[in-house]
């Protein structure tokens, strides 16, 4: 498989198999549409819809994430132009940025540039950091995610509770928004711990001055419980799945 994947990445991205999804966050009561994730599906001719988890973990392993991740990042840019030209509402969409591109040393104008060249608002483009980040050459990180942040990027922290050192990145990196890993609304939580830990990490984001969005959230009782505790946005199978542009801009027309 990984052969496999490696003999056909290049021509897949030059020929366009790459798609971009948009999985819609939700704010918890009302239910208006505040925003998305971009998510990237392979459309095989010969394989179909090709899952990330079958590819993403090969491609940040030989380094070709870097080339996903700045084709994910144009796409959304162009797109972000596109609706502001034909006068479409504006809502903010996040793109993820893998691990390994924070070891570059000029990444912050490496993106700058790219969203550049379509024009793009930059409050419009959130870039998403996974915990697991954190772990590598931390200066440059905090000096990339600095610079990206003053040129106007919001930048959340993926994957919030799923790793070893969550708390301590919150004291050294700026951040804006913080995603709560959906391993926090699997399994029953039959002690009420789950239930505490959430609704405590939601407060001391706020005092952090950090919006919060939670991931993962597929129950009516779970989107309640996330309304009382004042949890900025849900992102989950409970309001919409991953979808593609056609279907999401309807979406925006009818609940943004
Ligand atoms: P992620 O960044 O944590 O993205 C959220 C994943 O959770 C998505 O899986 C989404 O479809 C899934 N999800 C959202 N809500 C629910 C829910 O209610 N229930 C369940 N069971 N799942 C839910 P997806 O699209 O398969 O992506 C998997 C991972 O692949 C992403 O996790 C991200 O780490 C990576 N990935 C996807 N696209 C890109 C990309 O363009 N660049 C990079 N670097 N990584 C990407
Ligand atoms: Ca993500
Ligand atoms: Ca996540």
């Amino acid at each position: 498989w990984e052969q496999w994947v490696e003999n056909h990445m290049q021509l897949a991205l030059t020929a366009g198999e790459f798609e971009v999804y948009y999985q819609p966050k939700y704010e918890p009561s009302g239910g208006r549409l505040v925003g998305a994730e971009a998510l990237v599906r392979w459309n095989c001719p010969d394989r179909g819809m090709i899952p990330p988890g079958k590819f993403i973990p090969i491609f940040e392993s030989n380094g070709f994430i870097m080339k996903l991740d700045d084709y994910m990042i144009a796409r959304v840019a162009r797109q972000q132009a596109e609706w502001a030209i034909q006068g479409k509402k504006a809502v903010p969409v996040s793109v993820n940025v893998s691990r390994i591109h924070f070891s570059l040393d000029h990444l912050a104008e490496h993106i700058v540039r790219m969203i550049d060249s379509y024009g793009a608002k930059h409050e419009l483009i959130e870039l998403e950091v996974t915990e697991s980040a954190f772990f590598d050459n931390k200066q440059l990180l905090v000096d990339t995610v600095r610079r990206l942040r003053a040129y106007g990027f919001p930048i959340s922290i993926d994957d919030f509770g799923a790793g070893y050192s969550s708390l301590n990145s919150l004291k050294d990196i700026p951040l804006d928004v913080l995603k709560l890993d959906a391993e926090f609304f699997r399994g029953d939580d039959v002690m009420g711990h789950g239930r505490t830990i959430v609704k405590e990490a939601v407060r001391l984001a706020h005092q952090l001055d950090l919006r919060v969005v939670a991931e993962g959230v597929e129950q009516r009782g779970q989107v309640d419980f996330l309304a009382g505790i004042g949890c900025d946005m849900i992102q989950g199978y409970y309001f919409a799945k991953p979808m593609p542009l056609a279907e999401f801009e309807q979406r925006v027309e009818r609940d943004a």
